[in-house]
């Protein structure tokens, strides 16, 4: 264990490393137990060598982006959760920008607008990382992470550095190549238009956000939808819950989003374990009386039974 905590830290300088850290300050539901080892390099090659040497000791790893998708047990994770946060760097190439995976989209929407940049609008406001949206091609508002996205570095399974150049029937609705895999997006490049409007551009920006206030989404901790939607079910998840009258219902200290059915929020002290069991709790109810099977969206991380 000694040895562990030792290397981890002489590897990541720069970077942050702490030890039985609680991840609930690091989700979005603000919940979780604690992970044995966190660590944030500080930089790409303090991620890489830190992950050899996870590797070398086969330790589990896990990557975190902002956090925005998953719940993660009230026991934590065994092993090693890495965080991105500190690879944050946006850079300018013409109408292109390059950028880390640990960047906030939000952050880089607005990077993108000061730069006169149209075309990365439609996420303003979404919480989550850039490489957490590349891993899952998040959308909103009319865009997805699949109609800009032009090139992106990630390691492999080796812990080499590939280069993808994305085909757009890859990246379909919360499904990419990188969600079948263990590899870790680095960076990419999304291909933007200069945008001769930036009143209208901003305009839009604040309208998705505040659509998002008026829906409630800051209004209490979540991971945003909880249930896939499904075309064939003929209706948003969120719909047919409220159908079966369960906008509201409380389990413990999880609650299903007053206004919206496909949001569970902590209402406080919610536990995981409460979130998980709400979860299920719809699962049946919606299948018992309407005949759908809801896909979870939101990842269950770390120690469950
Ligand atoms: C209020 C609210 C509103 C939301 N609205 C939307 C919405 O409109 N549309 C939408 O699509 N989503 C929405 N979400 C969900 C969430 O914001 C997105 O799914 C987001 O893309 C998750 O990114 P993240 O960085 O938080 O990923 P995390 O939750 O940290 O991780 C999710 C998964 O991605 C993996 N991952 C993260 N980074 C990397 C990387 N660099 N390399 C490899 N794997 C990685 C993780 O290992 C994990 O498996 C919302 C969430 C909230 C809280």
């Amino acid at each position: 264990v000694n040895k562990v905590r030792e290397n981890i830290k002489r590897i990541n300088k720069k970077g942050m490393v702490a030890f039985s850290e609680p991840l609930s300050s690091y989700t979005t539901f603000r919940i979780g137990g604690p992970a044995d080892v966190f660590v944030c390099p500080g930089d790409q090659q303090e991620l890489k060598e830190t992950l050899q040497f996870l590797s070398d000791e086969q330790i589990p790893v896990f990557i975190l982006g902002g956090g925005a998708n998953i719940l993660v047990s009230d026991k934590g994770f065994r092993g090693a959760v890495v965080s991105l946060t500190k690879l944050d760097k946006i850079t300018q190439q013409g109408s292109n920008l390059i950028i880390e995976a640990g960047a906030k989209v939000s952050d880089v929407s607005a990077y993108a607008a000061q730069k006169e940049l149209a075309g990365f609008d439609f996420i303003y406001a979404m919480p989550g990382s850039f490489g957490g949206a590349v891993w899952m091609n998040a959308r909103c508002y009319g865009g997805e992470i699949g109609d800009v996205l032009t090139r992106i570095n990630y390691l492999d399974d080796q812990l080499q550095l590939q280069t993808m150049i994305p085909k757009r029937e890859e990246f379909q609705y919360k499904n990419t190549p990188f969600m079948n895999q263990s590899w870790i997006i680095l960076e990419g490049e999304i291909s933007l238009t200069p945008c001769d409007d930036l009143e209208e551009l901003w305009k839009q920006m604040h309208s998705h956000e505040d659509d998002r206030r008026q829906k409630g989404h800051f209004t209490a901790p979540c991971a945003g939808s909880i249930f896939k939607n499904n075309r064939d079910f003929g209706a948003p998840s969120g719909k047919l819950i409220d159908t079966i009258g369960l906008k509201g219902y409380r389990h413990g200290g999880a609650q299903i989003h007053p206004n919206h059915g496909n949001i569970i929020i902590n209402t406080g002290q919610a536990t995981a374990k409460e979130i998980s069991e709400l979860i299920d709790l719809i699962q049946e109810r919606v299948y018992k009386e309407l005949g759908f099977n809801l896909e979870p969206e939101v990842l269950k991380v770390g120690d469950w039974e």
